[in-house]
């Protein structure tokens, strides 16, 4: 008796957990590929992309797409092999322009020249593979709405889906505070980036999934926003363990982008873009729900 009484308690406890969790879908992406931000002294960006790569496929994650820089090529030798290191391991290539050049503080004709020119290496490194997929620099899609328009006639003309981003959490700030504490090996402080890192994510997934409830009335198939950085590299494991555990399954970014919320245009321009939430929110005059980051503790950790 005692057995069967244990033995129901525990079948309860797990279901109640499974019952919980919602079904949510999301795909990975990475901006600033070949690898951007601060490295600690003895990482190199080879290294940072190894691990990566090792994360994904451990994870058995979906082909994932990285948005690539080829200005970033000029200046990092290791750049050639690491966007072949990224490919020959299954995963895809889109456009982030070739200088990241913020649309807020250059015409739209120069925009689409800087589109034009990232082409030449994605021919190289994607080969056949479809690198038609565009990711904006700073999620800046137009301070206007003419320009907004402009750009997305001409990512239209030329082939380009554009890879809106919808959930974002600014994943890229934690990591210079990383590599300057490494560096000085203060490495309880890295303990802590790295807690207020999922922290930050958990904390994010709430808020863009309550945003979307308000917009869509019910969860997306979100696309996550990542950046090829040192600590990103540390961390993607703890990140896909936490996403999983909020109910996440892994979807390619094409499925994700085929949920109907990414063909609904807020229609403004938008002074400092964000994820289409926080515009479509934006042009509803919806407030954006309130969040904490600790931007200022990020700025100073390991000074
Ligand atoms: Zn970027």
């Amino acid at each position: 008796m005692r057995t069967i009484v244990i033995c129901v308690l525990v079948f309860t406890a797990v279901f109640k957990v499974s019952a919980q969790k919602p079904n949510l879908q999301v795909a990975i992406t990475f901006d600033d590929l070949p690898s951007t931000g601060a490295a600690p002294p003895d990482v190199t960006r080879a290294q940072i992309i190894d691990s990566l790569l090792a994360t994904l496929k451990a994870e058995k994650l979906p082909p994932i797409y990285g948005f690539i820089n080829a200005h970033t090529l000029e200046g990092m030798p290791s750049g050639p092999a690491i966007l072949r290191a990224w490919t020959d391991s299954g995963n895809l290539l889109g456009s982030h322009t070739y200088s990241h050049p913020d649309l807020e503080s250059i015409s739209a004709a120069d925009f689409e020249d800087n589109i034009l020119k990232n082409e030449t290496a994605l021919k190289i490194y994607a080969g056949k593979t479809d690198w038609h997929y565009f990711r904006y620099p700073f999620l800046h899609e137009g301070e206007t709405l003419e320009k907004r328009q402009a750009i997305q006639f001409y990512l239209k003309e030329h082939g380009y889906k554009t890879a809106e981003v919808s959930l974002d959490f600014e994943d890229y700030l934690w990591n210079d505070p990383y590599a300057r504490c490494v560096t000085k090996n203060q490495m309880a402080k890295v303990d802590a980036l790295h807690d207020s890192y999922l922290a930050a994510a958990d904390q994010f997934i709430d808020i863009y999934r309550s945003l979307s409830s308000r917009l869509y009335g019910h969860d997306i198939r979100y696309v996550l926003l990542l950046h090829v950085t040192a600590f990103n590299a540390k961390m993607l494991p703890d990140l896909i363990a936490l996403l999983r555990e909020r109910g996440f399954a892994f979807i390619s970014l094409q499925d994700a982008l085929r949920d109907p919320a990414y063909s609904i245009d807020p229609t403004i321009g938008y002074p400092g873009g964000g994820a289409i939430e926080e515009t479509l929110a934006a042009a509803r005059k919806l407030a954006f729900p309130p969040a904490v980051k600790p931007n200022e503790w990020l700025d100073n950790t390991c000074k």
